[in-house]
Parts: C-alpha cells; sequence; structure tokens
C-alpha cells in the first residue's frame, strides 16, 4: 500500500466510524457568535480547549495570540516544521460564527446541537467555517496516521474575527509575516460550485462603499410656491446615477471597466457549470456582451444599497434640502483602487453633477485578488482533486464575493489555493446552516489525498538535496 492509499485509509476510518460527527458537534457546541457579545468568552475557549489540543496531538507548537486592534478576536498559530528543504503550507480557517438566530431555525433544530437529518448535519458553523477546517486538519491527521510524518512543514492561522471584517488579521500577518512564511495558502471557506464537484478558487471580488449625496439646502420648502425654483436634490442625484450605468447596469465610467478579462480568463469561466443562484437570474441586467460567469466572476458590478431624499414613510408637499444613496462597487482585479473614487469623480464632474457629494464609507471589503490560473499550484492541486475524487475541479479564478484572502495573496505574497468544502445551499449566514455529509466526506478524501501529494513533492525535494 502506498502512502496515498494509506492516508486515504485512514480518513475513511476516521470519517465512516463517526468521530468526524462527533468532533464537529464539539466545535458546533461553541456558540462562538464574533458579531454578538454573548460571544466573546467562547472565542478564546474554542482556541484553547478544542483547537490546541487537537493541534498539539498533531505535533504542533501552538501559539495564541491577542489581536493586535483592541477588541478583535483571538488568533491561533501553530506549526510543524519537519525539514528546512520541505515545501511549507499555510492553512487558514476562522472559528468564530455569525449570530446563531435560534428562534428562526426550522422546529426541532437548534443552531448550536449538530443535528443530523438524512444527508445533512445541521448548525451554526457547521459549513462556514467549522467543518471546514476541521477537515484539512484531519487530512493532515490521516497522512500523520499513515507516515508518521507529513513529509512536509505546516503552517496553521485561525482568526476568531473573520464575520466582523477579520479584524487585525491584516496588521498581525503583517507583524508575522516571518513566521507565516510559506510556499503556499492552502484553505477552504464558502461554497463550491456544485455539491458533488470539488471547486478551485484563487481569489475573491473587492468591495468598496460610498455615499453619494446631494445637499442643496436647510430644510424642505412648500412645492406649490417653490417648484420649478428649487433644485430638486433627488432629481440630481437620480440623474448622476444614471450616469454610473445605464438603464441595464453596464457600468460607464471607463476606469471601472477592468482589463483583466483576458482570453483565458474567458476560457476558464466558459467551462464553469451554470450559477446556481436560488433565485431567478436577469440574463437582460449587466454586461450584454458577457456570460452571466464572466458578468459575476470576471467583471465590476455597480450597486445602489439604499437611496433616500425627504421622508418616504410620510411624504409631505415639499421639495427635499437633500438626496442620499449608499452605493457600492465590487471590482475584480485589474481596477485600479486607488483611483476607483477619483475616476468617479471626474466622471460625475465632466457631466455636469459638480453638486453630488463622495463620501467613503466604512464598509470597505477586502482588495481583489486572483491568481493565474495556469500557477503550478493551481495545476497541482487541481490533478490531485481529480486523482482522489474522479472528477476535474471547477476551476474559478475568484469568487464573487469577498474574503480576506490579500492577507495571504498580498502581505505574505502567497499563492493562495482555496478549495471550499460547502455548497450553494447550505444556508450559511442563515437559519438551516447545514453540510452535506456526501460532500464532508469527498472533501475530507481530496484533501488527504492532495497532502500526501504535497509529502511525495516534499520526499523528492528532499531526495534532490
Ligand atoms: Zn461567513
Amino acid at each position: 500500500m502506498t502512502v496515498r492509499q494509506a492516508a486515504l485509509a485512514a480518513a475513511k476510518q476516521y470519517f465512516d466510524s463517526g468521530a468526524f460527527q462527533s468532533d464537529l458537534a464539539g466545535l458546533v457546541a461553541r456558540p462562538t457568535e464574533s458579531q454578538d457579545p454573548r460571544g466573546k468568552p467562547h472565542l478564546m475557549s474554542y482556541l484553547t480547549e478544542a483547537m490546541q489540543p487537537l493541534l498539539q496531538d498533531l505535533g504542533f507548537d501552538t501559539q495564541i495570540h491577542d489581536n493586535p486592534v483592541p477588541g478583535g478576536g483571538p488568533i491561533l498559530t501553530a506549526a510543524r516544521i519537519e525539514g528546512a528543504s520541505l515545501p511549507t503550507v499555510l492553512c487558514y480557517g476562522h472559528g468564530d460564527v455569525v449570530r446563531g438566530q435560534e428562534e428562526q431555525w426550522r422546529a426541532g433544530l437548534d443552531p448550536f446541537t449538530l443535528t443530523q437529518d438524512g444527508d445533512r448535519l445541521y448548525g451554526r458553523g457547521t459549513a462556514d467555517n467549522k467543518s471546514q477546517h476541521l477537515i484539512n486538519l484531519q487530512a493532515m491527521a490521516a497522512l500523520i496516521a499513515a507516515q508518521d510524518a507529513l513529509c512536509f512543514n505546516a503552517k496553521i492561522v485561525i482568526e476568531m474575527g473573520e464575520e466582523v471584517g477579520s479584524t487585525g488579521l491584516k496588521a498581525f500577518c503583517e507583524t508575522h509575516a516571518g513566521a507565516l512564511r510559506a510556499d503556499v495558502l492552502i484553505a477552504s471557506d464558502g461554497p463550491r460550485l456544485s455539491a458533488d464537484v470539488p471547486t478551485v478558487f484563487t481569489g475573491s471580488r473587492g468591495g468598496i462603499g460610498f455615499d453619494l449625496r446631494v445637499d442643496l439646502r436647510e430644510g424642505a420648502h412648500h412645492s406649490g410656491n417653490f417648484g420649478g425654483l428649487l433644485a430638486d436634490p433627488a432629481i440630481i442625484l437620480a440623474h448622476a446615477l444614471a450616469s454610473i450605468t445605464d438603464a441595464r447596469g453596464q457600468i460607464q465610467v471607463p476606469q471601472w471597466r477592468p482589463d483583466s478579462l483576458t482570453p483565458r480568463i474567458r476560457d476558464v469561466l466558459a467551462a464553469l457549470p451554470p450559477i446556481q443562484a436560488g433565485v431567478p437570474l436577469d440574463p437582460d441586467w449587466g454586461e450584454d456582451s458577457l456570460s452571466m460567469a464572466e458578468r459575476v466572476f470576471g467583471w465590476n458590478s455597480f450597486a445602489v444599497l439604499a437611496m433616500v431624499s425627504g421622508v418616504p414613510d410620510a411624504p409631505v408637499n415639499a421639495i427635499s434640502g437633500w438626496a442620499r444613496a449608499s452605493c457600492q462597487l465590487r471590482y475584480v482585479v485589474g481596477t485600479d483602487v486607488a483611483d476607483i473614487l477619483p475616476a468617479l469623480r471626474r466622471h460625475l464632474d465632466a457631466h455636469g453633477f459638480g453638486t453630488v457629494q463622495i463620501v467613503p464609507t466604512q464598509t470597505a471589503g477586502f482588495p481583489a485578488t486572483r491568481l493565474d490560473p495556469d500557477h503550478p499550484w493551481v495545476t497541482f492541486a487541481a490533478n490531485s482533486l481529480q486523482q482522489t475524487t474522479g472528477c476535474a475541479p471547477h476551476l474559478l479564478p475568484n469568487l464573487g464575493g469577498s474574503l480576506p484572502n490579500d492577507c495571504f495573496a498580498d502581505v505574505l505574497a502567497l499563492p493562495t489555493i482555496w478549495i471550499p468544502h460547502s455548497y450553494a445551499g447550505c444556508n450559511q449566514h442563515a437559519p438551516n446552516e447545514h453540510i452535506l455529509l456526501p460532500l464532508a466526506r469527498q472533501a475530507l478524501l481530496g484533501m488527504t489525498g492532495l497532502f500526501a501529494d504535497i509529502a511525495h513533492l516534499g520526499a523528492s525535494e528532499a531526495g534532490n538535496e
């Protein structure tokens, strides 16, 4: 039996014996809600009582760090170093969860009690992110069981504040860049594109939030006496918005149209299955010349998240003095982030909207990242997953949403390989969050095979010294 086969056998044994399910039950039972003060004590105990013992059993040295930002959650680092000439893999996960929302779960379900129903395991954090990092750690455990070693170096970061924007993670990675040095990031979060086929993605879109405000004068003025005499801020704002996109949402600000949708990226996106969104999509919305996948994964999108003038619930016969819209641009790599708002300023001025103010908001998400889809680590991971699972993974250049991947891709300058272990219907961030047992089992085997293949790489590199 090869090491790979022995590791896969150990992983199967772990999963099929029920140990995976009982380990996950222990993690889910910890109400690690980072968005709610009641979760605070559990953020630390998740690391000290659940993660540290597990990692120490696997031969990792562990350390728990205060968050560099006051009030931010603790951060665990762990390392198992087997040799200076071996490849080093950095793994990331987050142990915090969004609010439990216990009153909204289906009868018979509780967010902090792992509950099986057929092929589903319900519980807050099952999908996001507790099963995902448990799978990756247990895949390493299976490899260690098979050969008493990893045959590569592993470093782990577990943060407890991802659901509040990964508070302090970037500063932490900057400070600890030396200790976190690695050859590749391999991490798991988010959903696959299809439940039964592995997905590999390598980055995420970025997001920037800002308000557009038209503040013309104090108070509102009688629309009979002043209508036709006083400019209407809501109409000015509506026209300003209408200059940013056309009537089907196609972006009109030249600098907001990315140059990164290359023929190669289009090929990669063309190979993906249809988007499973759970709501009917609007084929007549967005960039006309692009496919649906290109619109969400390969292009920028502008959204008005909220807008108001006067008091919509109690309108009076008056011309409002102000109007405001909360806006967001989701953007891919190939967009000059520093020029997003200045370019909008120039565009609005050029169209005669000098009275429209741009006010940045605190809802700026994570920057955009993407690895070359032909990077050797992408090919290596995809081949390994295909060998184990029998299916060619869906290769996604980046998520449509956001992740703190800039910490790894930009600060630590790592190739970033994300292998998500959830699926689109998992209800992450909603009541009735769950994972699928067959998917979790396939994911565990896929990760075990991948780590075994990295070990093989490590063994041959060490042999070449
Ligand atoms: Zn989440």
